[in-house]
């Protein structure tokens, strides 16, 4: 994995962690607010049975007292009697039982819930503007609110339903009709009640998502390291690989990759039955070239030769390795007369080439002399009998002029 790709997975890996993280952390506050209002009306359906029952009865007369004082807003005949035995009671309503259970309750749990409508008998009755939009609300249809909502300048979750007339309401208020919304009840529970809930949860995901994203980054980075290592290793074998069987000098194969190649071809070719042919090419006069342009300028003509040849050998098949010194080698699958064509073809080539030889007595450029020899392989002659027979071959081209090819012929 090259370092750039590294990066990239790196880097995949952290922002999949952090969407992960800001959704779980979502999550955590989703739930919390779920928990906390559902709680909230757990409330209120608690209440409203409270109501009820005590609707059922037409309300309870309780014992007057500093706490309890007849309810001034409370317009029925009897609201206030006197036991036989002297005790004065009082009757306590639906909406006057509420307000005594809210104090209590904001002051037990604070949890904090009232009994309001948009036009309460009760001044105190009053809603605050969040529960006022809330009866709004539910005239137009709501059937509940629930909202993160500031009280007394700190934050709360707040759930409101309506309340509504049910018969037993009907026979105190006798102006109603059945359904009516006669106003609401509101629950608020301080966000600080569910916060060690969230920090608890929250520490939890903070310390998940870190141990897989390390463990996740540290995986990636060994990966990373021991691929570096084994790429490594893998381009020193290939560069040792390249030193043994190619050759430094021109890029060529070398003699060793001709040795193994001819093998094979050999057997392929006897095994088929096809002609496998050698052309063996050595430079005129390259002694005299080395004299007059010195041997690096020998090295540099043996490299643009080897660009040369290369060019005009395209079959995935053929080959042209440095033999040794200035000799090249051809192996072909071709027959002789299609040798003879190719050896011909890299005549030329060089030739037109052009490339400056001061010191050749038979042109002014560097030439080529070519040996040719094909043969059908057979179990009886091997690669390096058809290797004398082109060197023979090549024997008879400088003999005969140079700068020529010989098709070597018995
Ligand atoms: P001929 O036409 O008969 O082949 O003449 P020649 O001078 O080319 O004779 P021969 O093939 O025997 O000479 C080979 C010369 O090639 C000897 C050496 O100076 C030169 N040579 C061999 N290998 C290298 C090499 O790697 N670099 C350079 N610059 N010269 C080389
Ligand atoms: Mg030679
Ligand atoms: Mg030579």
């Amino acid at each position: 994995m090259r370092t750039k790709v590294f990066l990239f997975f790196a880097l995949l890996w952290l922002a999949l962690n952090a969407i992960s993280l800001l959704m779980q952390i979502n999550g955590v506050h989703s739930t919390a607010k779920n928990i906390a209002f559902a709680q909230g009306q757990l409330f209120f359906n608690h209440l409203v049975t409270m109501r009820h029952w005590n609707a059922e009865y037409g309300g309870v007369y309780v014992p007057v007292s500093e706490q309890t004082p007849p309810n001034p807003y409370l317009d029925v005949p009897e609201r206030d009697i006197v036991t036989v035995d002297g005790r004065r009671l009082t009757l306590i309503n639906p909406a006057y039982m509420t307000r005594q259970l809210a104090e209590m309750e904001k002051d037990r749990s604070s949890i904090q819930f009232s009994i309001t409508s948009l036009n309460p008998k009760r001044p105190e009755n009053q809603p605050d503007e969040w529960e006022a939009n809330a009866l709004q609300a539910f005239e137009r249809g709501e059937p509940n609110i629930m909202q993160i909502a500031q009280l007394h300048d700190l934050p709360f979750y707040r759930y409101m339903a309506p309340l509504k007339i049910n018969e037993s309401c009907l026979r105190c208020h006798k102006d109603h009709q059945l359904g009516d919304i006669r106003g609401g009840i509101s629950v608020s529970i301080p966000q600080d009640k569910i916060m060690p809930y969230v920090d608890g949860q929250l520490r939890h995901v903070y310390l998940l998502h870190a141990s897989i994203a390390s463990i996740g980054l540290l995986m990636l980075i060994a990966f990373h390291a021991s691929e570096r290592s084994v790429n490594k290793q893998l381009k020193f074998a290939k560069s040792m690989l390249r030193l043994a069987f190619i050759d430094s000098l021109t890029g060529l194969p070398n003699r060793r990759y001709y040795d193994q190649h001819v093998q094979k071809e050999w057997q392929h070719a006897m095994r088929h039955q096809y002609p496998l042919s050698i052309i063996m090419l050595d430079i005129d006069y390259f002694k005299n070239y080395n004299d007059a342009e010195g041997h690096t300028a020998g090295d540099k003509c043996l490299i643009k030769l080897a660009r040369v040849l290369k060019l005009y050998l395209k079959r995935s098949e053929d080959i042209v390795c440095r033999y040794g010194g200035e000799e090249f080698c051809v192996v072909t699958s071709c027959d002789a007369e299609q040798s003879l064509a190719l050896a011909e073809k890299l005549r030329a080539a060089v030739e037109n080439r052009k490339l400056r030889h001061p010191n050749s007595p038979i042109s002014r450029y560097v030439t080529l002399s070519l040996g040719v020899a094909t043969a059908i392989p057979i179990n009886s002659n091997t690669p390096g009998e058809l290797l004398d027979l082109a060197d023979k071959a090549l024997y008879r081209a400088k003999k005969n002029g140079r700068n020529r090819v010989e098709l070597y012929e018995k």
